[in-house]
Formats: C-alpha cells, sequence, structure tokens
C-alpha cells in the first residue's frame, strides 16, 4: 500500500526522514508528501500564510532537493507532492503555480469556509440552524468547484465538516448525489483519509453515507493517512489497511502519477 497524504516540516510535520522511516516501518510501499500550500491574493488568505508558514511556493525546490536526498536513503518510494488550499477565487493562481512546480501529483483541499477555517467549532457555534445547513452547502458547492475545475489529482478529506460538531450531520443525499456526479465526470479522485480516524469521535472521511453513494458510482479513491507525525503513520497504515479490505475499496494512484518502482 502507498499512503498519498502526509505532511513533513516543510508545513506541519515531522522531518521527513522520519516520516519515512515510520513509512518503512508500517509497511508501506511507498508516500506521497503533500505539504500545505496556500496561494492566494485574498487578504485572509494572504495573513494564514504569514501566521502559519504555509510557504510550499517558496520552499518547494528546497523540499524537492531534500526528497531526493531521503531518495537515497530508502527502498520505498518517495513522491513529490503538494496538499493546495482551493477557493473558487483561486483558480488562475494555482493553476499557474501548479503548472511551474510540476509536482508528482497535486491534492486540493476546502479547509475555509465563510473566511474561516471549517475544522473549528467555536467559528460557528453562534449561526441558527438554517445558518449552519447554508453553511453546508456553501462547503459542498466550492467541492464540487474543486472537482469541476480539474486542478488537482486528489480532493481531500470530501466532508471535512463531518469533524466540527455545529456542521456535522447536516449533510443531505441530494449533497452527497452532486459530489458524486461531479467525480462521474472528472480526472479528479477523491481519497479516503484517516486524519481523526484513531480519535474518541472516530472520523474517516468520506463518512460512510457518502462512501456509499460514490462506490454506487464506481469512483475511485487514493488512500492517505494525514499523518503529521511518525506514530500517526505507524497507527493509521494498518487501520486503513483494514478499513479498504472492509469496505470493497480498490485503492489507485493519483492520476497524474507516474509511479518509480
Ligand atoms: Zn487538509
Ligand atoms: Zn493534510
Amino acid at each position: 500500500m502507498h499512503d498519498f497524504h502526509l505532511h513533513s516540516n516543510y508545513s506541519d510535520g515531522t522531518f521527513l526522514l522520519q516520516m519515512v522511516r515510520a513509512a518503512e516501518s508500517a509497511g508501506l510501499g511507498g508516500i506521497g508528501v503533500t505539504d500545505h500550500c496556500t496561494i492566494s491574493t485574498r487578504d485572509r488568505p494572504q495573513s494564514m500564510r504569514a501566521t502559519h508558514g504555509f510557504n510550499l511556493d517558496l520552499t518547494y525546490e528546497r523540499r524537492r532537493r531534500g526528497i531526493e536526498r531521503v531518495r537515497e536513503q530508502t527502498e520505498i518510494a518517495v513522491y513529490d507532492a503538494v496538499e493546495m488550499d482551493y477557493h473558487p477565487d483561486d483558480e488562475a493562481e494555482i493553476r499557474s503555480f501548479l503548472d511551474e512546480a510540476n509536482f508528482d501529483y497535486a491534492i486540493g483541499s476546502v479547509h475555509e469556509l465563510a473566511g474561516r477555517n471549517v475544522q473549528v467549532p467555536s467559528h460557528f457555534s453562534d449561526e441558527s440552524d438554517a445558518g449552519l445547513d447554508d453553511l453546508v452547502e456553501q462547503y459542498v458547492e466550492s467541492l464540487v468547484q474543486l472537482i469541476e475545475s480539474e486542478l488537482f489529482d486528489v480532493a481531500a478529506h470530501l466532508d471535512l465538516f463531518e469533524r466540527t460538531s455545529p456542521l456535522a450531520g447536516r449533510a443531505t443525499i441530494d449533497q452527497y448525489e452532486r459530489i458524486a456526479r461531479a467525480f462521474d465526470d472528472s480526472r479528479t479522485v477523491p481519497e479516503i483519509n484517516a486524519g481523526r480516524a484513531l480519535r474518541d469521535r472516530a472520523i474517516v472521511h468520506p463518512r460512510p453515507g457518502l462512501l456509499e453513494i460514490l462506490l454506487d458510482h464506481g469512483v475511485a479513491f487514493t488512500i492517505g493517512s494525514d499523518s503529521h507525525a511518525p506514530a500517526e503513520v505507524e497507527n493509521r497504515t494498518p487501520f486503513l489497511q483494514e478499513f479498504v479490505d472492509e469496505k470493497g475499496v480498490t485503492p489507485v494512484d493519483p492520476p497524474g502519477l507516474e509511479r518509480v518502482e
């Protein structure tokens, strides 16, 4: 199995070589290093970039040299990839950066909802029921645009809002169907994301209702642990292996990836 979604010290993860060593001991055949990258001319992402330092556009060449060194020290495949923030208004900037950087593949993520980080429950605690339903609809609309843009090989953690208690459990079958139809017509594939799989409120993205509809549509999935630390790679790898066996998911590579054996 390959793990196509994990982070290193080039964004908010642990040193690259330690992540590779963890992948070796977990028995993975390969990993894709997908550090966060925010490219936007809008104000809020600009300030996020400044505070979090998700500036892979400035450091990817240095990271690429690091990945080349690390490849000489391991038997497993190590891919040079990215997790880009997606917002419909940023498409032109994202496209030109991806053309320039020429990663092995790219993951796209909707992390922002109505100018807020979708993963922080307190950002949504003052909203009415109707307001929360509307926010979930906005999220789904951004995700559908991400899929239709075909900017990315992989769409990350499709129902990320399910982590966020005020927003969880509000998505409808009709929204799930729209997501599935968007994948029917796109080169982009979703991932099985284990980023919250081993917590108290255990969540694998996509949640069962959405997963079932996507499988009915014959949609393929990549596998991504979304690990930021070595112990996460070690714990999530066997979990993901079991999960895909149990659900009958046949994992695929990111569509644009050329594997090195
Ligand atoms: Zn993400
Ligand atoms: Zn991630």
